[in-house]
This record gives C-alpha cells, sequence and structure tokens, in this order.
C-alpha cells in the first residue's frame, strides 16, 4: 500500500490548487467560489524518490458557515481514518479562523501526523504579518507555501515524507 497524503481545510483555501500543483496535471477544479470540486479527487505523484497518493477532500463544498464546519469535521474524519499524514492547509489572505481552530483541534486530538501550511504567500519577501498567528493552532511550525506559483511545496513535501 502506498502512503496516502490528504489535503484537508476550509473551502477556498486553494486545496485543489495545491493538488494540481503537487500532481502536475490539472485533476481538481479551482474555482473562485467553493462547492465546486466534484468528488474526492486521487492522483499518484511522487517526492524524493518516495511515491504516494495525494487526495484532494474538497468534494462538493456547502456555502453556509454551518455547513462548513460539519463538512469540514467529515472530511477530516475521513482523513484521519484513512492518510498516513494529513496536509492541514490554511489561508493567509483570510488568516486564522474559528474553523481553523476548531478542525485544528480535531486532527490534533487524533494522534495523526499533521502537516500545517499557510497557502497564498505569494511574495517572497517578508512574510505576511497574518502568516505568524498560524502558530497559534498548536500543530507546529506552519510552512508557507504558494500554491499558484509552487514557492514553499518542496519544504511541504519533505515535512510529509518525514512521516513515511
Ligand atoms: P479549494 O476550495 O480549497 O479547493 O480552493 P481552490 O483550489 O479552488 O482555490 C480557491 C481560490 O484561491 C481560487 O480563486 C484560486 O485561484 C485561489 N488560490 C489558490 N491558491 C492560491 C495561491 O497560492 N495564491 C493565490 N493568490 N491564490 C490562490
Ligand atoms: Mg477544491
Amino acid at each position: 500500500m502506498k502512503p496516502i497524503v490528504a489535503i484537508v481545510g476550509r473551502p477556498n483555501v486553494g486545496k485543489s490548487m495545491l493538488f494540481n500543483k503537487l500532481i502536475g496535471k490539472r485533476l481538481s477544479i479551482v474555482e473562485d467560489t467553493p462547492g465546486v470540486t466534484r468528488d474526492r479527487i486521487y492522483g499518484e505523484t511522487d517526492w524524493n524518490g518516495r511515491s504516494f497518493i495525494l487526495v484532494d477532500t474538497g468534494g462538493i463544498e456547502p456555502r453556509t458557515d454551518d455547513q462548513i464546519l460539519s463538512f469540514m469535521r467529515d472530511q477530516a474524519q475521513i482523513a484521519i481514518e484513512n492518510a498516513t499524514v494529513i496536509i492541514f492547509l490554511t489561508d493567509v489572505r483570510t488568516g486564522l479562523t474559528a474553523s481553523d481552530q476548531e478542525v485544528a483541534n480535531m486532527l490534533l486530538r487524533s494522534g495523526k501526523p499533521i502537516v500545517l501550511a499557510v497557502n497564498k504567500m505569494d511574495s517572497t519577501g517578508a512574510p505576511d504579518p497574518d502568516f505568524y498567528e498560524f502558530y497559534n493552532l498548536g500543530l507546529g511550525d506552519p510552512i508557507a507555501v504558494s500554491a499558484v506559483h509552487g514557492h514553499g511545496t518542496g519544504d511541504l513535501l519533505d515535512a510529509c515524507l518525514q512521516y513515511f
């Protein structure tokens, strides 16, 4: 069985964009509004000679806050049960949200290896001050990534590979 790396996070943080960047193909649909990733999308890729299965857990994402939280709980639970490592993806543009905190707590309690990534860090200059608030999640040092440009994705995969 190949290791499974699942990308979990709120709608619109860039899960599908990151998935496509890491897979090197556009398998998953990226949209400006949440709710368009058709299904859970799987792809196989490799890093440093290790192959693994990457999962975009987006699915059909809801729009109301209440639904988003319960949807995220379900997605996180499935990832907890099936993944070898979970990438918890957040968005520096919206900053840390209550639902990020809630899902982070759930992931933390599971004892699964979690790699925290902060997406949309597009500039390579000084980090956005909002980046530092993600330390408050208690998931360790956040890794700055830009799914659009690919910045930080090597560090992200290095962090995942240490668990398999
Ligand atoms: P998902 O709902 O988590 O799958 O998010 P998507 O991958 O569909 O992306 C949501 C929006 O964020 C789209 O408008 C993307 O173009 C945008 N986006 C994703 N990654 C980045 C990034 O690294 N930088 C910027 N500036 N925008 C991004
Ligand atoms: Mg998506």
